[in-house]
């Protein structure tokens, strides 16, 4: 692949795991794994100048502003921090800080813990508080007022009548979080990830109620407007804030020059697991606020301080056996059984192990020490194996050659196998359960155990029956734990969804390589399901975002006979087919953002453009001012592009612009 397809990937994939981490707060990968990515992004984007995007995830704070709470424009931008993940890049920080601020002395830097919680923004004017913010996208943020005051120590009143800002983190403690999850466990919900997951999941709630019980806490770091108060240094701003009865964090210490930053690295990597809340790395701030403006900012970072993260946990523990599962595209994927081991404060039995190249790249046999890795968050990770731990009793692993549900022989698409079988139960019971999902059909009451329950007693057999259903009410209501009310719900669940929108069809069929933003893509641009299924493949091929791989599946979706008496039986039964459009998204790129269009767009036309933006969430406006927040141009655009140039306005041409319907 070259350089610039893949920034164009890892820009997608990036993006996909900010809108994870930042909007659902359910990321699926390691932030190490998140890190890495955004690494090689960044190099490559410094090798192709050509290819620089303000709206590159390289450039741009990660979070996005959900609709339901009040909107906050912070008075100062909200950033991010650059990372170290070594004391090599630590000691390029100190020498870049000295270069800019033109001394060869130690630099008084202030070492902080990096608490991995959530930033939040406090506003007093006349000794009160005005709001609480969270970060949001940096320029605007939520406003998460009424769940921030359950903090008990966040003071409402202060002594000071100025206007001041203060910003900190605000997290959940390592008792809490055990203690949530015991709960959670004993309610047989989904435990949280970790810590920061949680405490950004409580502060984002809806109901204040729910932060008020999670036992939240916070402390502050950054006196915003110190200067005001003619502050000159951090330390000092840290103090004052205490004093006002800010919790500040007592671990914090003054280190003269990089040595005694990195002694203090050294000391809190030890002293890490016996803190009360969790930590991933150490904040290094330049202590002189006058310095700051000499040093200045980027697109997303302060250059006067700097995060150390700690390199992701590792432990070793063995491969008791490798188990395959069948997913509903037929895949099949090899998962790692482990003996029971903690790994970052969890324990961790089972990892996936992606696909045969995997384990024979890690050359891995049953009876291995394997090396476990579980970046301070998510995902359990097989890094590699322990080989001088072999013993010689090991087993050499073997890819099996038949599906372990339905034993039809397996394909191999490149590096994954496959099981061909339409009607392999594995597959129908996944296929069934991503069918009722909520960002395909969205059927309430339709989920994994009720799904496999129905299957087993063969009421669903595939996607269809999922419509006759309530042919067996009647031996349903018998089963234990049905009442006529839940199963009345669910079949009218199942009703309301025959009116779902295309895309959702489109995503909910499982069509291979077909996700849910390519899936928006096609039913905007065919508006039908049968218009879809006819597309030739250079026509399909031609679209943005879909490759060769995606538009050959549609093809082989759209020839199969048994897929094409799916579809009619779905649509006898009354399933609707169509794009019905004009649903306000509120979470997309364009939600809440004024965007002008000018000049002629070749594959839109106008009036086509603005619908879309209109669903998106936008509002579409004829003239360019300071209040635009992008302009979208065509061919022969004049004065307007010229204008939003001038103001400093985001602009993207027309590709760029369907670059990002999806998001
Ligand atoms: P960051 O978490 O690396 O650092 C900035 C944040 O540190 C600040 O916003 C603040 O909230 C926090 N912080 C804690 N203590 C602080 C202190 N004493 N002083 C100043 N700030 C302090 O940056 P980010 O932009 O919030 O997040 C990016 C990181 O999040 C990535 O590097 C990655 O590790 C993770 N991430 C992971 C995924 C994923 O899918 N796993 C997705 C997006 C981001």
């Amino acid at each position: 692949m070259n350089d610039l397809l893949r920034i164009k990937e890892l820009r997608e994939t990036l993006e996909k795991f900010n809108y994870e981490y930042y909007v659902l707060d359910n990321p699926s990968v390691s932030d190490a794994e998140y890190d890495r990515l955004m690494n090689e992004l960044t190099m490559l984007e410094k090798e192709h100048p050509e290819a620089y995007d303000a709206l590159s995830p390289s450039q741009r704070v990660g979070g996005q502003v959900i609709s339901e709470f009040k909107k906050v424009k912070h008075k100062r931008r909200m950033i991010s921090l650059a990372n170290a993940f070594n004391e090599d890049e630590m000691i390029d920080f100190d020498h870049r800080v000295k270069e800019l601020l033109g001394t060869d002395r130690p630099i008084k830097y202030m070492a902080e813990m990096k608490i991995d919680g959530l930033a939040m923004s406090l506003d007093y004017g006349n000794g009160r508080l005005n709001y609480a913010a969270t970060r949001g996208d940096g320029d605007v943020g939520e406003d998460v007022t009424s769940n921030v005051i359950t903090i008990k120590s966040i003071p409402t009143k202060i002594s000071v009548s100025a206007p001041l800002e203060v910003r900190g983190e605000v997290y959940m403690p390592k008792a809490s979080l055990n203690e949530l999850n015991r709960l959670q466990s004993n309610d047989g919900k989904p435990l949280f990830a970790n810590a920061r997951n949680a405490a950004a999941g409580s502060i984002r709630n809806l109901d204040s109620s729910v932060a008020a019980s999670r036992k939240l806490d916070a402390y502050w770091y950054y006196f915003v407007n110190a200067d005001e108060f003619k502050i000159h240094s951090h330390s000092e701003a840290l103090n004052y804030i205490q004093k006002l009865g800010f919790r500040t964090n007592p671990e914090r210490r003054i280190c003269n020059g990089i040595e005694e930053v990195l002694d203090y690295i050294k000391e809190y990597t030890l002293k890490r697991p016996t803190l009360a809340y969790d930590i991933d790395g150490i904040v290094v701030k330049v202590d002189n606020i006058d310095d700051w403006d000499v040093l200045g900012y980027t697109a997303k970072t302060p250059r006067w301080a700097i995060a150390y993260k700690f390199p992701p946990e590792e432990v070793t523990t063995t491969l008791k056996d490798i188990i395959f599962t069948v997913g509903r595209t037929g895949k099949i994927t090899p998962n790692a059984v482990l003996s029971p081991v903690r790994v970052a404060g969890s324990l961790v039995q089972r990892a996936t192990l992606h696909n045969e190249d995997f384990i024979l790249e890690r050359e891995l046999r049953v009876g291995d020490q394997v090396i476990l890795r579980k970046a301070g968050d998510v995902i359990p990770e097989v890094v590699g194996v322990s080989l001088g731990k072999r013993t010689g009793d090991e087993k050499p692993f073997a890819m099996i050659s038949h599906c372990p549900e339905c034993g039809t022989p397996l394909i191999k698409i490149e590096a994954m196998h496959f099981c061909p079988n339409e009607h392999c139960p594995a597959r129908n019971v996944e296929a069934l359960i991503h069918f009722a999902s909520r960002p395909a059909m969205d059927i309430d009451g339709l989920g994994e155990k009720i799904i496999e329950l129905f299957f087993n007693e063969r009421f669903l057999v595939d996607i269809p029956s999922i419509y006759h259903l309530s042919d067996h009410r009647e031996a349903i209501i018998e089963m234990d734990g049905f009442s006529h009310k839940s199963i009345d719900n669910l079949l009218l669940a199942i009703e309301a969804s025959k009116n779902q929108s295309l895309e959702r069809l489109i995503f909910g069929l499982g069509i291979r390589e077909i996700g849910e933003k390519t899936a928006k893509i096609l039913a905007i641009k065919y508006l039908s399901l049968n218009r879809l299924l006819e597309a030739e493949y250079d026509e399909l091929c031609s679209i943005d975002d879909i490759g060769p791989v995606a538009a050959q599946s549609i093809i082989d979706y759209a020839h199969d006979e048994h897929n094409k008496a799916m579809i009619k039986e779905l649509d006898n039964v009354g399933v609707n087919m169509n794009y019905l459009g004009p649903t306000v998204r509120s979470d997309s790129f364009f939600s809440n953002k004024t965007v002008v269009l000018t000049g002629t767009l070749e594959k839109y036309g106008r009036r086509e453009a603005t619908e879309m933006l209109e669903n998106l969430g936008a509002h579409v406006s004829g003239s360019v001012s300071k209040a635009t927040d992008v302009v979208i141009y065509g061919s022969e655009a004049g004065s307007k592009l010229d204008k939003a140039q001038k103001l400093g306005v985001l602009t993207m041409d027309e590709d760029e612009f369907i670059s990002h319907l999806g998001m």
